[in-house]
């Protein structure tokens, strides 16, 4: 028997529960895992708050990421003993997820973990890291370099943020961070920004062009913002935008793309192909400083994951939140 957080609906609402289960009331795929850590990423504030349909089905484990042991394996990829990490494929929306001790995946959804990574480090980073790695190998893809100029990072104190700030500063770019919360910029500097912008100087609605800043760009919340740093961007520039902290629309024009030739690259880390899913885990491994992760990553309990979703939603949390199973 062991503990999962279940989400289910009540008169239309989503509520959440702490339930002991048996290892027969989990999904059959092929790959059962003890979990170590799982974290808590703004689409799990979501499902767990039920503020935004991304639960398809109840009862529904939330949980998009996890890291843990293989138990038991009907797959010939992974063994029992092996350490893996599961993040996206809509794991905690269509399928149960790892805000759990014990999961079943499918074995086309885990990547081991990397040599010499530990696993509380794997969750620091989360589907949150992976998808700030993934943004930075778009800007590289897209020429920009660290010779080129200023980097943008919008929603920079968030979990997707705090990662691409570092990455960034690690990898030799100057770093501007933009962010609603004053108090954060002693850690944003120490993640390395070099620059901290206010979310209120970043909502003003921009002119189609405004005077040219930016090299290269990671955007997590859209909106307004989005379309000021498009305005904002140099020649050439590239916009990695990933995510909808702020909002889903975009209030812009085509003038930066036709006459500034800047490219705008979604990213998605939810179904990215084993290779370049593996190739980012191992970049992640070998460019962010271990003493960076221990800044960006607090530890909760399963107990405490309804607060910190609540929180995550409404801004309120800084970095990664990383949730112990062990206990
Ligand atoms: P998070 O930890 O909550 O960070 C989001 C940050 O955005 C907040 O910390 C805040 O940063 C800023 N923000 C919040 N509300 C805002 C508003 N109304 N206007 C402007 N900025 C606002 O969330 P996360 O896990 O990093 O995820 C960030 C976004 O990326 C989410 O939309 C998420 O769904 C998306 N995402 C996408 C993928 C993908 O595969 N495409 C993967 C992961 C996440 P400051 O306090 O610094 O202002």
């Amino acid at each position: 028997m062991f503990k999962a957080l279940v989400l289910d609906q009540v008169d239309g609402k989503t509520v959440s529960e702490i339930k002991t289960l048996n290892v027969s009331d989990l999904p059959n795929e092929d790959v059962l895992i003890e979990v170590d850590y799982s974290s808590i990423n703004f689409k799990d504030g979501l499902a767990i708050t039920g503020s935004g349909k991304i639960v398809h089905k109840f009862p529904m484990v939330p949980g998009i990421d996890l890291v843990g042991t293989v138990l038991a394996s009907e797959s010939s990829q992974f063994s029992v003993g092996e350490k893996v990490i599961m993040t996206g494929w809509s794991v905690g929306e269509r399928f149960w997820g790892g805000l759990s001790q014990q999961a079943r995946m499918k074995a086309e959804w885990l990547v081991p973990l990397p040599e010499g990574m530990a696993p509380k480090t794997a969750m620091a980073i989360g589907t949150a890291g992976l998808t700030a790695m993934l943004c930075v190998m778009a800007l590289e893809e897209g020429g920009v370099t660290p010779d080129k100029g200023t980097v943008v990072v919008s929603g920079a104190a968030g979990g997707v943020g705090s990662v691409a700030v570092a990455l960034l500063a690690r990898l030799g770019y100057e770093v501007a961070a933009i962010t609603g919360r004053e108090e954060t910029a002693p850690y944003l500097k120490e993640l390395g920004a070099k620059h901290i912008l206010t979310r209120e100087e970043m909502s003003e609605s921009p002119r189609p062009l405004e005077k040219q800043r930016w090299s290269g760009a990671i955007d997590t919340v859209g909106d307004v913002i989005l379309s000021r740093i498009l305005a904002e961007m140099d020649y050439s520039g590239t916009v990695a935008a990933c995510g909808l902290a702020g909002g889903y629309k975009l209030p812009t024009t085509v003038m930066p793309f036709i006459l500034r030739n800047v490219r705008l690259q979604g990213v998605d880390s939810v179904m990215c192909p084993y290779e370049r899913r593996s190739q980012a885990w191992q970049r992640l491994q070998n460019e962010l400083p271990e003493q960076l992760i221990g800044e960006i990553g607090q530890v909760i309990s399963l107990e405490e994951v309804p607060e910190y979703a609540d929180k995550i939603i409404k801004g309120q949390v800084q970095g990664r939140t990383i949730v112990d199973l062990k206990k």
